[in-house]
């Protein structure tokens, strides 16, 4: 045993997540990094053992085993579009570097996202794990992943374990961690031989019928994948519904079973579940509405809130959550409506806060970080406030971060309420909204930018409508070019039998 203290193992623990979008011409580069979380060394035990990150399960498992903890870097740059080539290299550096500089160790837990996309390469994930396998030899990798991840052969064929986030939206951040350490843990014990099988079924799905309670279609895969487990047939059964704004080849649905030492068993779940992906796929279609039909639907019902799903602009996907054209909308059809609406646009909070707080503007609001899908909206703006835009996550993988939205403006523009951010950030709840003192329960319609969690958030509202609005992260799925994405594919080709190709990990 390679243990230079009296500890049982030496265990290396990092995790690089990120979440990618073809369809952003924005380039992804270490601020982003930088402005959620990146830690280093003695900063992941330091700053993460307590928040909803995988490292926080990670930690508590390898404390409880008195295992001795090797930090790597531990970082979360979000979604968007991407990675610049520097970026990557420096994030592998960081990781990589210290892994070599630390050797050797008897395991290694990497929380990844699955899903990140880089200059000069689609499958970062696979890349990272090839080359640390490259020198790690036999020493086990237990691999944690996003269910929007897109897991490629790649990645299952330099990985000893791989699982997956059970539930969306992601609460079990580090339930994930621990149970990825878990069976790292095991495997180096000799009390399990994990065998892995991946298998793919050409689909892609809108993001709305995705949460994992309720009546849903991911609601059953949950079910079913945790039954097979608890019949003891799977170590771990995992679903990865995949984004699928991705332009990238071997795209698609996966499902990753894990099974000691049966590599059969692995190839026959992982197919099975793969086709349940298959079966179900029409089960996750939701309509669209114009966001004119919307509104007046909208200001029809009794009560409020009714919510306006502007999905296509979502942070959480990829999307700059710099939009203006809902907003247009309710000032075109529901000038008198109160609305609560969140924007990106620090040139705006710029102005704003050179005029001061009282002061009416006039402002081209929107639509500049990513001018592919619409044009500044021009008004008179009143500034009811300006703050630092801090908040604290109420749930989710960012649990209890306080994360920024930088500079901000409260603006009132006709009847709506319109936050105005510097920065982007993930919508879990309304946390954004509530730190600007906006009470968005309160107001006839709220404007969300994100494509599930608000399910959650607003549970109990008067309406929902999914609009049908540009931006990169659409769920008009047949609408999105991702040419690179193999053929056929769902929903753009339907009628066809899936072939479901099954790639075996190194220890099948
Ligand atoms: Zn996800």
């Amino acid at each position: 045993m390679a243990t230079s203290t009296n500890r049982r193992h030496r265990i290396a623990i990092g995790g690089i997540l990120f979440e990618g979008n073809s369809l952003s011409p924005v380039r992804t580069t270490l601020a982003a990094f930088r402005s959620k979380y990146l830690k280093a060394d003695g900063e992941i035990a330091r700053d993460l053992a307590n928040s909803g990150t995988e490292m926080a399960g990670a930690l508590s498992v390898l404390e409880a085993c008195d295992c001795e903890i090797v930090p790597l870097i531990a970082t979360h740059g979000g979604a968007g579009g991407k990675v610049t080539a520097e970026c990557w290299r420096e994030l592998k550096d960081m990781l990589v570097g210290r892994l070599r500089g630390r050797w050797p160790v008897d395991g290694i837990y990497l929380a990844l996202h699955g899903a990140m996309i880089c200059e000069g390469t689609d499958d970062a994930e696979g890349d990272l794990l090839e080359e640390i396998r490259g020198f790690a030899g036999d020493v086990p990798i237990a691999v944690s992943c996003d269910l929007h991840g897109n897991i490629t052969p790649k990645m299952i064929r330099h990985a000893d374990i791989l699982i997956g986030y059970q539930l969306y939206p992601h609460d079990d951040g580090p339930e994930t961690g621990q149970r990825a350490t878990g069976l790292l843990i095991r495997t180096i014990e000799g009390a399990i031989r994990p065998t892995m099988s991946l298998c793919k079924a050409p689909a892609l799905y809108q993001s709305q019928r995705q949460r994992t309670k309720g009546d849903t279609p991911m609601a059953r895969f949950y079910r079913v994948a945790r039954a097979r487990e608890a019949a003891g047939r799977a170590l771990a059964l995992s679903y990865f519904p995949v984004q699928p704004w991705l332009d990238v080849p071997e795209l698609g649905f996966a499902a990753v079973a894990v099974t000691d030492g049966d590599p059969a068993a692995a190839d026959d779940l992982a197919r099975t579940m793969a086709a349940e992906g298959w079966t179900h796929r029409d089960e996750f279609r939701v309509g669209l509405t114009a966001p004119a039909d919307a509104i007046r639907s909208g200001l029809a019902l009794p009560g409020h809130p009714v919510i306006l799903v502007d999905a296509a602009d979502c942070v959480g996907g990829g999307a700059s959550g710099d939009s203006a054209i809902v907003l247009a909308q309710l000032m075109r059809h529901a000038p008198e409506a109160s609305a609560a609406v969140l924007i990106v646009d620090p040139e705006t909070v710029a102005q704003a806060a050179a005029a001061g707080a009282g002061a009416t503007i006039s402002v081209g609001l929107g639509n500049k970080l990513d001018p592919a899908y619409g044009t500044p909206l021009r008004c008179s703006a009143k500034v009811l406030r300006l703050f630092d835009g801090n908040f604290r996550y109420g749930g989710g993988v960012m649990r209890g971060d306080t994360a920024s939205m930088g500079p901000s403006a409260v603006l009132q523009i006709g009847a709506a309420t319109v936050l105005v951010a510097s920065l982007s950030s993930y919508e879990y709840g309304d946390e954004q909204f509530a730190a600007g003192g906006i009470r968005a329960r309160d107001c006839k319609f709220v404007v969300v930018k994100n494509p599930m969690n608000y399910q959650q958030a607003y549970e109990g509202a008067a309406g929902f409508f999914l609009l049908d609005t540009p931006g990169p992260t659409t769920p008009n799925l047949p609408s999105i070019a991702i040419p690179r994405a193999g053929r056929p594919l769902y929903p753009f080709d339907d009628g066809f039998t899936p072939r479901y190709p099954v790639f075996r990990g190194r220890r099948a």
